[in-house]
């Protein structure tokens, strides 16, 4: 795998997923933009460790569900290096609560932040794919938009539609040169998951046939892979990374 000359952006990247995204594109040779909404010193961590193994980055903050700060993220991108190959899009939030008691209000931020982003960007970027007839769009859904998890209707509806979305991406830039995939994760270790409660995590470590939690790297190895042009022939399908957990409920 090499994405040498190839330029990134990973939504969402100081920590987590998406940073262990955004070191394994490094490695591979592509110059990654790094984005998150908060505070921008976890920002250039990954800046830091990327340039420490001779890498390229550029840290930008945006809120992802705001199209003028989408519009500027991407304007930025292409003053600093002109073209964009690879999209991934991975920011995400959960405010996890039973339908009866969900507010609208953790409704509507867990759609905009998971699935309205991924709209915004994948429409940014597409001008500029287009343009260049080569193009990565890898979007991070979860395996509970696919079967489901109690207290997560905001969630698993917004993950479902990432789903739908790529399916239908993927048919509607194809004949540019254009892929879009999502990947499902089931429970990887990260600040997302570190919020259950042990007891809780331990029956779910029960649920998965390979016994434990992922890890981001796992996540990352399938996102460089479909990057890559050795991926070409893959377009609108969606990767289950979860120690085995659908299979047993699909
Ligand atoms: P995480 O540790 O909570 O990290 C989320 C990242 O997204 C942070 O860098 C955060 O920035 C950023 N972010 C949040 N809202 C944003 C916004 N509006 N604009 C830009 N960036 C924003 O989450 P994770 O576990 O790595 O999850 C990454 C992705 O994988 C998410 O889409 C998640 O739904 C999905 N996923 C995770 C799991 C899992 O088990 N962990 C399973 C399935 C799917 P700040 O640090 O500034 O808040």
């Amino acid at each position: 795998m090499n994405l040498s000359n190839k330029i990134a952006i990973v939504t969402g990247s100081g920590r987590g997923i998406g940073r262990a995204i955004a070191l394994k594109l490094a490695e591979v040779g592509a110059t990654v933009v790094v984005n998150d909404i908060g505070d921008v010193q976890p920002l250039e961590a990954v800046a830091q460790e990327i340039g420490a193994m001779g890498g390229q980055s550029l840290p930008i903050l945006a809120d992802v569900s705001s199209s003028s700060d989408v519009a500027r993220l991407v304007e930025e991108t292409i003053a600093a290096y002109g073209r964009i190959d690879i999209l991934v899009n991975n920011a995400g939030i959960a405010r996890d609560q039973l339908l009866l008691r969900m507010s609208e209000e953790d409704w509507d931020r867990v759609l905009n932040v998971n699935l309205k982003s991924v709209f915004l960007c994948t429409r940014a970027v597409l001008r500029h794919m287009v343009k260049q007839r080569w193009g990565r769009i890898i979007s991070i859904a979860s395996i509970v938009g696919i079967v489901g998890n109690p207290g997560q209707a905001n969630y698993a509806s917004a993950k479902a539609g990432i789903i739908g979305f790529t399916r239908t991406v993927a048919k509607e830039v194809a004949s540019r040169g254009i892929t879009a995939n999502a990947i499902a994760p089931g429970f990887i270790d990260t600040d997302m998951t570190q919020r259950l409660k042990e007891e809780w995590k331990q029956e779910l470590k029960r649920q998965i046939p390979l016994g434990y939690f992922g890890s981001p790297r796992d996540v990352a190895e399938a996102v460089a892979f479909l990057a890559s042009e050795e991926a070409g022939y893959i377009t609108g399908q969606v990767l289950n990374i979860d120690g085995g957990m659908a299979a047993s409920w699909l």
